[in-house]
């Protein structure tokens, strides 16, 4: 049977990514060897490396004085790495989520970090909008989606000091301005690749500005002076995103994925919203994810949880489970998944309240 593949992630990949990938395990660009058993010091490594950077800076149209970077340690590391790097006195976070409160507690520990503001005491349900951001600060951290609540920040923020993102949820699904940017940054396994590297996109001038010593496998300089290739990088995640960026790049780039995940979206709020037996989590339409929808069983009906996660699962839908902290159901719709699944959780979801 078809898989319709809703997990947040790691999740679904282009069959584009995973056959090229499946084929460079056993035969990688006719070396006769696997992609896993040759040098990262290659000529046909430093291709796939050379055609990925050049493909991120292509599809996101990002400006000159940027460096892309493919770094090991998850998005998590960043957390430490941007403030390592970046906060020289005082930095200013949202918390917006788990991802972002993370991220908080990392910068807390190499300067002043002034949170402007929480939806922490409603679950994280909303954005919060009422916060000024500082002049003074070295730079204001947002997480663009909040891959467990299915909150998003579409807009490019405009404030008075630099910005840094963590897009690893919603990044390659819509354009955006880099002019108030320092650094971006994302985990591959929701929107690009299997987990395991971690794309960094970062303004060459931001950096140098701090006094503390930083070690050299945190300094982003490290990594632009060598070509993200200091040490051994994460080569299949690699290979991999550079399989799903040709193939963004054929469906036709950042407009087209953007429409896409716009449609896929709107066909499944719709339903959530039409629906006498579901109801989603988000308090504010404004704020909703075009990446992860939460929803849950309106009280009435919520005995029924289990049953329907049963019942999607006897029609291929997989990973629908809410996120532990929220629970309920939370349908991932990254890139890769096809408008033909949603509808076919939609049709479920509709099913499932006709016979209930
Ligand atoms: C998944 C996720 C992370 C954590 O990524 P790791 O690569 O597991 O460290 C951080 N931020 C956001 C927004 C995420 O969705």
């Amino acid at each position: 049977m078809k898989k319709h593949n809703f997990y947040a992630g790691p999740s679904i990949l282009s069959e584009y990514t995973i056959q090229n990938t499946a084929d460079a395990i056993l035969n990688f660009a006719n070396t006769g060897l696997s992609i896993l058993e040759v040098s990262h010091r290659g000529k046909e490594f430093q291709a796939v490396i050379d055609e990925a950077t050049a493909l991120v800076k292509e599809i996101l149209n990002i400006p000159a004085g940027f460096e892309v970077l493919w770094l090991g340690g998850g998005a998590s590391l960043q957390f430490c790495m941007i403030p390592y790097n970046l906060l020289a006195k005082k930095a200013a976070y949202i918390d917006t989520g788990t991802w972002a409160s993370n991220a908080i507690k990392e910068a807390r520990l190499f300067g002043e970090v002034e949170v402007l503001a929480s939806s922490k005491d409603s679950n994280y349900t909303f954005i919060p909008k009422d916060y000024e951001v500082p002049a003074d600060v070295d730079y204001f951290h947002y997480t663009s989606n909040n891959t467990i609540y299915g909150t998003e920040i579409r807009k490019d923020p405009k404030v008075p000091c630099r910005i840094v993102a963590d897009m690893s949820s919603d990044i390659f699904s819509r354009p955006i301005d880099f002019s108030g940017y320092d650094a971006i940054y994302a985990g591959a396994q929701k929107n690009l690749a299997p987990a395991g590297v971690t794309l960094v996109i970062v303004r060459e001038e931001a950096l140098g500005r701090v006094d503390r010593a930083i070690p050299t496998m945190l300094d982003y300089r490290t990594h632009i002076k060598k070509g993200s290739m200091f040490n051994t990088p994460p080569v299949l995640p690699i290979f991999s995103a550079l399989q799903t960026l040709r193939y963004y790049k054929q469906l036709g780039g950042i407009e087209e994925l953007e429409r896409r995940d716009l449609e896929k979206a709107a066909l499944l709020y719709n339903a959530i919203d039409n629906s006498k037996m579901f109801k989603g989590t988000v308090t504010d339409p404004a704020d909703r994810s075009i990446m992860n929808v939460c929803f849950v069983m309106k009280p009435e009906y919520a005995a029924l949880e289990s049953a329907f996660v049963e019942f999607c699962a006897a029609r291929g839908i997989v990973g629908i489970k809410g996120h532990r902290s929220v629970g309920g159901f939370r349908a991932s719709l990254y890139n890769a998944l096809p408008l033909s699944s949603v509808q076919v959780l939609v049709e479920a979801m509709h099913d499932f309240e006709t016979t209930h």
